[in-house]
């Protein structure tokens, strides 16, 4: 049977593949470890609930937080959309249980969130008179603790900020914002969908209130996430979004899924047990690429935070090209474009459009995902068909 050479995978912030060990951890749970946790009278629901108890551990232990605090959901969507409208809805009912029309809060978020974070509290306002402001990033995409400073009213319950990008890798002053909210008495959600088991996460040390994260962005399966609910100090109150369980707590009704819950533990464990070789060694090859390209290419520039960035990242934008960039060829590089996080959007990325970047330039932009199986070998045939293909547009387009 003929087989096609596939791409050289660049796109690590999309998703990653499962590791070997994680999908190990989880097999037996398909198949002889089947109960269901709920089901506490037989010992194949002790089975199934003792392995999703030992993963919530690691998961607390991950971010410094109790294991009752986490509550497994089916990823990052799901944990920002229960974040924000499960307070929402939740000071709604307060402001009527207490019997003052104060139901309409004030919620600040940037421009560059992901979209889980933008439409949910687009909805909030629709739906449930919320007020909300949106800040914009600087040219890096990061956002200042003054710009949220700025946008704070006397109502503000929350802040959502994320902990770094998906499209182009900037990191978020995190600590200093949600200690600076913490001394309003303003809840701090953090999507760090893109930066738990790559960046150290401390929801202490951080001020972080509500923390979403996702498995299959850390080698575990897709389908599977959680989310961090502070129950002290303060004791944050979510209502749920779905009914007709009392799974996590009535939060997150419905039969967990075991073998997602196990991968998305042993991911973790995975994740934070090299994560500083990990990092490191991403972080030359990251140099490499982006001195390999800038240095060749003139038009070339790399998107996002020169310092503060995740190794996992780069993005680039190629002025002067005058096509969207895959007509223009990438061939054996599997890599995103920056016209849109999802593919099948031919609109520009909203998070290019908030570092000030024009339609055109955001259609000419690509990000590269370095991760676990990115050798230096990719790298440099990475550059090489990057220049190739920005060189063969000149010649083109006459430039
Ligand atoms: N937030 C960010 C920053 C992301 O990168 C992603 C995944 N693209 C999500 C949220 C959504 O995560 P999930 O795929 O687990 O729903």
């Amino acid at each position: 049977m003929k087989t096609t050479k596939r791409p050289v995978y660049f796109d690590y912030n999309a998703t990653t593949p499962l590791h070997p060990s994680v999908f190990e951890a989880m097999r037996p749970y398909f198949v002889e470890e089947f109960g269901n946790p709920a089901s506490l009278s037989h010992s194949y629901g002790w089975s199934a609930n003792m392995a999703v108890e030992k993963a919530r551990g690691q998961i607390a232990s991950a971010l410094h937080c109790q294991p009752k605090e986490v509550y497994f959901t089916s990823g990052a969507t799901e944990s920002n959309n229960l974040a924000i409208l499960g307070l929402v809805t939740k000071l709604g009912d307060q402001g009527e249980q207490r019997g003052y029309d104060n139901s309409a809060p004030h919620l600040v978020t940037n421009q560059a969130e992901h979209k889980s974070v933008l439409e949910v509290f687009q909805f909030a306002q629709r739906r449930f008179g919320a007020e909300v402001t949106v800040i914009d990033p600087d040219r890096f995409g990061q956002v200042s603790l003054k710009s949220i400073q700025r946008a704070v009213k006397p109502n503000t319950r929350l802040i959502s900020v994320m902990m770094a990008n998906n499209e182009i890798g900037t990191i978020n002053p995190i600590a200093e914002i949600g200690q600076w909210a913490k001394s309003q008495n303003i809840l701090f959600h953090t999507d760090c969908a893109q930066s738990f088991g790559k960046l150290p996460i401390h929801v202490e040390d951080m001020a972080i209130d509500l923390l979403s994260l996702s498995g299959h962005k850390i080698y575990g399966p897709k389908g599977i996430g959680a989310l961090f609910v502070r129950s002290e100090n303060p004791t944050v109150e979510l209502l749920p979004v779905l009914s007709g369980g009392t799974q996590e707590h009535g939060i997150r009704p419905g039969t967990l899924n075991v073998p997602g819950i196990v991968g998305l533990g042993a991911a973790t464990v995975l994740a934070l047990s090299d994560m500083n070789i990990e990092s490191e060694r991403l972080k030359e090859l990251q140099k490499h690429l982006i001195s390999g390209v800038l240095s060749q290419l003139p038009e070339a520039s790399l998107n996002g935070h020169p310092t503060e960035r995740l190794a996992t990242n780069v993005s680039f934008s190629f002025r002067g090209l005058s096509a969207d960039i895959f007509a223009l060829g990438l061939n054996g590089l599997a890599l995103s474009a920056g016209s849109a996080c999802a593919s099948g959007t031919s609109s520009p990325s909203h998070v290019l459009k908030a570092i000030g970047h024009s339609d055109r330039l955001a259609r000419a932009t690509v990000r590269l995902g370095l991760g676990r199986l990115t050798t230096f070998a990719d790298i440099e045939l990475a550059i090489d068909k990057i220049v190739e293909m920005v060189l063969k547009n000149r010649q083109i387009s006459g430039g």
